[in-house]
């Protein structure tokens, strides 16, 4: 048995950024991954730009170093296959978050199980309008995403796939309750809902409860 605390991660203004090279998959697939072939190389921490509406902007064109920097990855960091002049260069950027109670800061992509954050960019939106299911945010209009073991994300406030009320829009297939920064976050079916599972999260590898502030297995 298991059992992950809840911890609150609040965005900062930074990102930590990579020089990235990449091949596009419709022409080529990974002998190692069957994806893409990918290398990244971290660079550090940089202040995000933002775009007019407000969302991280992803473009970065004008900020990253030109082509012959050495820093660049040259071959796949999975099969090994060298890159081409085609392939592009790009300076990939990821949100940093803190960890309001340890002071630890993390990528979402590298966040421990338990980590719980808003999906600002789903909620920041819909912060005056309907809450439910079918709106991805939920009571306290934030748009809560809990990290699970293998790295899955759980997208509390969105649609469960086995909803049984799939023209409801406004109740909550995971009905929570307690709050997401104070340890008492307690998901479960008591509230407007369907009749979808019993208030659990499954996922390949996984399956448990999140209840009084601790994800647990079962
Ligand atoms: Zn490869
Ligand atoms: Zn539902
Ligand atoms: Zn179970």
């Amino acid at each position: 048995m298991s059992e992950y605390k809840i911890r609150w991660l609040e965005p900062t203004n930074r990102e930590r950024q990579w020089l990235r090279r990449y091949t596009s998959s419709d022409k080529h697939k990974c002998t190692s991954t069957g994806s893409f072939c990918n290398a990244m190389f971290e660079l550090g921490e940089a202040d995000i730009l933002y775009t007019k509406d407000g969302y991280i902007d992803g473009g970065r064109e004008d900020r990253k170093p030109p082509e012959n920097d050495p820093r660049w990855p040259t071959s796949c960091s999975a099969c090994g296959r060298p890159f081409g002049a085609d392939d592009p260069f790009q300076l990939f950027g990821r949100q940093v978050y803190v960890c309001e109670a340890t002071g630890e800061r993390t990528t979402l992509d590298k966040a421990p199980v338990g980590s719980c954050w808003d999906a600002w960019w789903i909620s920041e939106r819909r912060k005056d309008g309907p809450t439910g299911c079918a709106h991805m945010v939920g009571p306290d209009h934030r748009s809560l995403v809990v990290k699970l073991p293998g790295n899955h994300d759980w997208h509390v406030d969105t649609r469960a796939r086995n909803c049984t009320m799939p023209d409801d829009n406004e109740h909550f297939c995971w009905v929570r309750h307690g709050h997401p920064k104070d340890g008492t976050l307690h998901v479960d079916k008591n509230g407007r809902t369907c009749a979808a599972g019993a208030g659990s999260i499954a996922v390949p590898g996984f399956h448990g409860f999140l209840h009084h502030g601790v994800l647990r297995d079962c």
